[in-house]
């Protein structure tokens, strides 16, 4: 039954995603040292889709995203962006067009939220000092989209958890990419940030076309808010589709070792898992 629904939730998956792709990794295999971490991953993000990496702790999410950005070269298979080998674009190529937001972001002296932002624009300047009129108003821009510029003048460090992210995020969409690689977005943020940054990256997704991949801990608001979910286990994909397909209680039994509920969201259809409890 399990490898059933999962044979089907990957037989969508390869016919939907035979349209071109944006962003893809084919056969990638990755190791740390002798420790193999990805596993034959096959990958394909189509543009204007908005997907979500979720897995287990250590199931390799984080490796696959600094492997899809060109942070990490795979030992074996390749990532493509636009049909080229990743390989073959320089750092400052990549840089134009992925921007990565990671899990945390440590700033060592006091920038305000408007230089952070400001750097974003580094791929783009041909150096610090060249950044120009037309630089500073995709900030602003960014800024407006995000929410941010009531932050312009304070310094990063004294902004909540929540602002900071929504101004890490402003500072990756100055790199004005076309994919947004997001790991564990709203991973130390409370439900009213959480969903601030998830309806965030939906409307980036919706209204400026943004193609978006975020690796997410918290599989209800996963399933609420993206259109495809990518099931990691172990290093290998072993299941995806739409929330629909890939989120059943036996899925999430095999790849999470967790016995829950699947209910359907009361306004928004989507799948929503319920704990059930071992302890009465
Ligand atoms: P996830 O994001 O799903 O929690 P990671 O990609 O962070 O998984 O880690 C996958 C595996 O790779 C884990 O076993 C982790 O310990 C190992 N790993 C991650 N980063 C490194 C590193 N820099 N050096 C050695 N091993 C690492």
């Amino acid at each position: 039954m399990i490898s059933e629904r999962i044979a089907t939730s990957i037989g969508s998956l390869e016919s939907t995603t035979r349209s071109r792709a944006l962003l893809a990794a084919e056969d990638v295999w990755f190791a740390y040292y002798n420790a193999e971490t990805l596993r034959g991953v096959n990958l394909r993000l189509a543009p204007g889709e908005i997907a979500s990496l979720v897995g287990p702790n250590g199931s390799g999410k984080t490796t696959l995203l600094k492997v899809l950005s060109g942070i990490l070269i795979p030992q074996r298979g390749r990532v493509t962006l636009d049909d080229t080998d990743l390989r073959r674009l320089s750092r400052r190529a990549i840089a134009q067009r992925i921007a990565v937001v990671p899990q945390e972001m440590h700033v060592p002296f006091t920038f305000t939220a408007e230089e952070i932002v400001s750097m974003g624009r580094t791929p783009h300047v041909r150096s610090w000092w060249g950044a120009g009129r037309a630089d500073r108003e995709v900030v602003q821009r960014v800024m407006a989209a995000t929410h941010t510029e009531s932050l312009a003048q304070r310094p990063f460090n004294e902004l909540s958890g929540g602002e900071q992210q929504r101004v890490v995020i402003a500072m990756a969409l100055a790199q004005e990419p076309r994919v947004l690689l997001l790991d564990e977005p709203t991973v130390h943020l409370d439900i009213n940030h959480q969903i601030e940054i998830m309806e965030l990256l939906v409307r980036l997704n919706r209204k400026e076309g943004l193609t978006v991949l975020a690796t997410m801990h918290d599989l209800n608001m996963a399933a609420l808010y993206f259109d495809r979910l990518i099931m990691l286990k172990e290093g290998r994909i072993v299941a995806e589709g739409t929330p629909e397909e890939a989120i059943h209680a036996d899925n999430i039994r095999l790849v999470f070792n967790a016995d829950v509920q699947v209910h359907v969201h009361p306004t928004r259809r989507r799948p929503q898992i319920l704990v059930l409890p071992l302890v009465s």
